[in-house]
């Protein structure tokens, strides 16, 4: 069972520190780098390296981690799956609207249906 409250930044680095992540290394610059390739690199060494990858992907997500390349994920990557998240709950909404425009229409008509046999019987 996963923890429900992500642990802090503080402790994350502890973590990281404790089982040498790569990105704890002199060239820790690179998992903070927008560049495609410096963070395609890094991300190939969180998951080639790292003991922590897993839990590391898992925080990044927990804590809405924008920037940079945690898990194994570069910030492209985490953007296009934002994305997705964003278009399903678009497609969500729609759906909604429609199944709430249809229930609408099926009422009216039903009321409708009601006063036209109240007028033929007066
Ligand atoms: S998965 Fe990558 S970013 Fe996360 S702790 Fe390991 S090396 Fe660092």
């Amino acid at each position: 069972m996963s923890d429900p409250k992500p642990v802090s930044l503080f402790h994350f680095i502890e973590r990281a520190e404790k089982v040498h992540a790569p990105c704890m290394g002199e060239d820790r610059y690179n998992w903070q780098s927008n560049d495609p390739h410096v963070s395609r690199y890094a991300a190939q060494r969180c998951r080639r390296d790292c003991p922590m990858v897993l839990f590391c992907r898992q925080w990044a997500k927990d804590t809405g981690q924008r920037g940079g390349t945690w898990g194994g994920v570069t910030d492209n990557e985490r953007g296009y799956e934002r994305l997705r998240r964003m278009e399903e709950r678009r497609q969500a909404r729609i759906a909604k609207v429609a199944a709430d425009l249809a229930a609408r229409e099926a009422e009216d008509e039903r009321i409708a249906r009601f006063q036209g046999g109240r007028n033929t019987q007066t």
